[in-house]
């Protein structure tokens, strides 16, 4: 058996600065720390976040006034940034910079009062959060081909669309062609707001898939509720190769792997490189005469500046 590690997987800027913002704030602050939402949708992160005293929280109503919050990599809404002013919260922003440049799109499309389509998966943390960046009488969530079917605005006018940054590269491009052609004056961001590392990471899954194919396996390490790490799932199985997604190596079931030749291994963009590790070696102990293959990562170099703590 072969293993193939994606060119690109694992923490991308944004997560390791919002993870590198709570380690910060633990170091200089101590708990109390509360943090709106999962930093980042990954279990063993929060996990490890909860046992040091980091209390994780799904609304403002819970904190007690005056404490201090950090707001997670996917974003909030202006509404809850009130909340926490009104309840006088020391707030700390990891929201990724590049779901910042989103919101600011949404932000100047509303202002300029024209419909905002955001391409997105109704609910998810993200979306709810660029939503609330819209006046509501102006925003349309589409999340499949149906939705825009069914959006009842004249042909004629102007809109707008944005998009969550940790779609599909191939699923957006054919929706945005469909608006397009439903709204001749549509407008947006040069392309879409998906980010690079999605880009990336999908990316390294075609490139997978194309070694794995037909009667390999990729395994995607990542938690159910990432939704990066779903759609590499998802890549992998439309290219034609038997794709799983797994938390833990515990989770991995080794029958799948039996008579397989080629394996690849990616992982979603909040996930510590040690649980590909653990998989990688739970591998490899199973299958003594399994071949690690790796390829270069063309990310090393990018961080983003983190804020003054
Ligand atoms: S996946 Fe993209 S948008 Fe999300 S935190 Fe990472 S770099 Fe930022």
């Amino acid at each position: 058996m072969q293993i193939f590690l994606a060119r690109t997987q694992g923490f991308c800027a944004g997560v390791a600065r919002a993870i590198e913002i709570v380690e910060r704030a633990l170091k200089s602050y101590g708990t109390p720390l509360y943090v709106f939402h999962e930093i980042v949708h990954n279990t063993s992160v929060v996990n490890s976040f909860i046992s040091r005293g980091v209390i994780f929280v799904d609304n403002i109503t819970s904190v007690p006034e005056g404490s201090r919050i950090i707001f997670s990599a996917h974003g909030v809404s202006p509404a809850i940034l009130n909340e926490a002013s009104k309840k006088k919260l020391e707030t700390m922003d990891a929201t990724c910079p590049l779901v910042t440049k989103v919101h600011q799109e949404a932000v100047q499309f509303s202002n300029s009062n024209i419909d905002v389509i955001l391409i997105g998966h109704k609910g998810h943390e993200e979306v709810v959060g660029t939503s609330g960046y819209v006046k509501p009488e102006l925003l349309h969530i589409v999340s499949h081909a149906d939705d825009i079917a069914k959006l009842d605005i004249p042909p004629h006018k102007k809109v707008a669309f944005i998009t969550q940054t940790t779609l599909s590269v191939d699923d957006t491009r054919e929706l945005i062609l469909k608006l397009r052609a439903k709204f001749p004056r549509l407008t947006g961001p040069m392309r879409d707001d998906i980010c690079y590392a999605t880009q990336n990471r999908q990316d390294a899954i075609k490139e997978l898939a194309k070694i794995c194919a037909p009667d390999g396996m990729i395994i995607i390490c990542g938690s159910s509720n990432s939704s990066n790490s779903n759609r590499l799932r998802e890549k992998g199985e439309q290219l034609g190769v038997p794709s799983i997604i797994v938390d833990h190596a515990k989770d991995l079931d080794l029958n799948l792997l039996k008579n397989r030749n080629n394996i690849g291994i990616s992982s979603g963009a909040s996930v510590p490189r040690h649980l590909v590790d653990e998989i990688v070696n739970k591998i490899c102990t199973a299958f003594p005469d399994t071949k690690l293959n790796t390829f270069d990562n063309p990310e090393e170099n990018i961080i983003f500046p983190l804020p003054r703590i």
